[in-house]
């Protein structure tokens, strides 16, 4: 079988197979069920841009390669094959540990930044009481200065010290659930993903991947709504960045040679904190910023933990009519089916006129969602 490659896997390949049981911190979902592999959707139809037809019937020769090729051989030509694309993905929730200390440590590109994290706890008071929260050095310089003793400049951490950082954003160790993913795992990288250059850099590193792996198309999860505040970005001074310059700043990064050469087709849905008091809102703010950016935004995404009943499906009824109302067609593509009980989020976040379901895994054996799914023409994802 001499066509199928020998080459293109390195260590640091994400979908290499893994020898221990931990997995990155997500590799696309919000939740512990989201950690599992990423799931490779190989028809475009399902995205909200245009499916690219099939031109060969490659079935024939499909056969005989699964037939004939060794285990070793049969991997290498699937991780090589061209891959439609993954619809279910958040931004800063499929980034290796290593690429957050590569990036955040990096000077140029995190155009200048520096960032600091906690190593010691010498005063409970300081919330939260967590080792390894890792913040930008405008916060740092803010902290009085007993709180500065708690915190080390994160490029000068010593090897044990690192590999104590790498290890703060892993999943995997027994007990190990939603607690720790949303209420440990997010809050420590915050800091860092509120930094424009480091999240969007980290993008990039992840189409890089991407693209060696075949995938031709990443429909992403970022820029979250709802949390209230009029941004969450900031430079490396601490002056806010909106949501708008975000766009901007992501198209520019996306127009540089590197982006490009990545050869994987970048798209994003803004995503609503559904449980927040300000959710609603969330949602208007939403609709209005991918309407004025319908070039590269495709779709509004609502997500959060499923167990904090203040953001369930219903909720939302009346604005996402409303909202269907005031602007023209925008997909929609909304998790729901996380929880760990059987209920009706699946069905209720259908009437809310998603496209896509995100998860919906654990309603399956009550709610066979698959069938008013089918009806709609929904994705499960
Ligand atoms: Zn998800």
């Amino acid at each position: 079988m001499p066509h199928l490659s020998s080459q293109r896997i390195t260590p640091e390949t994400p979908s290499a197979p893994e020898t221990d049981s931990k997995r990155p911190l997500l590799n696309s979902s919000l939740g512990y069920t989201l950690l599992q592999p990423l799931v490779w959707l190989t028809v475009l139809s399902a995205a909200f841009i245009a499916p690219v037809p099939a031109q060969n019937d490659f079935s024939a020769r499909f056969e005989e390669i699964k037939k004939s090729a060794t285990d070793e051989q049969l991997y290498r030509f699937l991780y090589d094959l061209p891959k439609g694309g993954d619809l279910h993905n958040h931004q800063d929730g499929a980034v290796w540990p290593e690429w957050w200390y590569q990036v955040a440590t990096d000077p140029v590109k995190t155009h200048g930044d520096a960032f600091y994290t906690r190593t010691k706890i010498l005063d409970s008071k300081n919330s939260p009481i967590m080792y390894y929260n890792t913040i930008p050095k405008w916060r740092y310089d803010r902290l009085p200065e007993a709180s500065k003793a708690e915190y080390e400049p994160l490029a000068n951490l010593d090897a044990p010290t690192k590999a104590k950082w790498l290890a703060s954003l892993w999943l995997g160790d027994p007990g190990d659930g939603r607690e720790k993913f949303f209420e440990q795992i997010w809050p420590r990288i915050f800091g860092m993903l509120n930094s424009p250059y480091v999240t969007i850099e980290l993008l990039v590193e992840n189409m890089k991947r991407f693209g060696a792996e075949g995938v031709r198309y990443i429909e992403t999860q970022n820029l979250v709504f709802g949390l209230g505040a009029p941004t969450e970005f900031h430079d490396k001074d601490g002056n806010a960045i909106s949501v708008d310059q975000m766009a901007d700043l992501y198209r520019e990064r996306l127009r540089q040679p590197d982006a490009i050469a990545a050869g994987v087709t970048v798209r994003f849905q803004a995503v609503v904190l559904r449980f927040t008091p300000t959710a609603e809102q969330g949602v208007e703010d939403a609709y209005a910023f991918v309407d004025r950016h319908r070039d590269l935004w495709v779709g509004i995404n609502m997500a959060g933990r499923e167990d904090n009943e203040k953001g369930y499906p219903g909720r939302f009824l009346s604005v996402y009519r409303k909202m269907m109302g005031k602007y023209p067609a925008i997909s929609l593509s909304i998790h729901a089916g996380e929880s760990d009980e059987p209920n009706h989020h699946v069905r209720d976040t259908l009437f809310l006129g998603a496209q896509r379901i995100g998860h919906g895994s654990t309603s399956f054996p009550i709610l066979r969602p698959w069938k008013p799914c089918a009806r709609t023409r929904t994705w499960l994802r």
